[in-house]
């Protein structure tokens, strides 16, 4: 996903597309790709540090809307075009992109895990 064109291509049941400042271009450009669920059409992650946004307005520019969520996000500070990052620069980028997904999957299985204990605690206090 590090392509624009690869992210441009999941806009594909985007709503805004002419005369806006999301279209979906502007949303590759952004780092977005479009991750839509049943009842959120418009959510657009980044492909980096995996913030979500939705509730997109016509007028929202995707850049500055995902600099004022998150300004620190590795893909918003890349220097270069990723086409021209050389191998160890991308192995760098590609190190901190997995740091970031694995820190979000820990803290969901933590959620998960403390909802469980929530819940097995709640069964035996009411068994007392
Ligand atoms: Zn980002």
């Amino acid at each position: 996903m590090y392509r624009q064109e690869l992210r441009e291509r999941t806009f594909v049941d985007w709503p805004f597309r002419e005369d806006c400042n999301c279209t979906p271009e502007k949303m590759a450009k952004a780092g977005f790709v479009h991750c839509p669920s049943e009842n959120e059409p418009d959510v657009a992650c980044c492909f980096f540090c995996l913030i979500e946004l939705e509730g997109w307005e016509p007028d929202d520019d995707p850049w500055s809307e995902h600099v004022k969520r998150y300004p620190n996000c590795g893909f918003l500070t890349m220097k270069k075009d990723f086409t021209e990052l050389t191998v160890g620069e991308y192995f760098l980028m590609e190190q901190e992109r997995l740091k970031v997904f694995h820190r979000k999957v820990c803290h969901k299985k933590m959620a998960c895990f403390r909802d469980f204990i929530d819940h097995t605690l709640g069964k035996i206090k009411s068994l007392m």
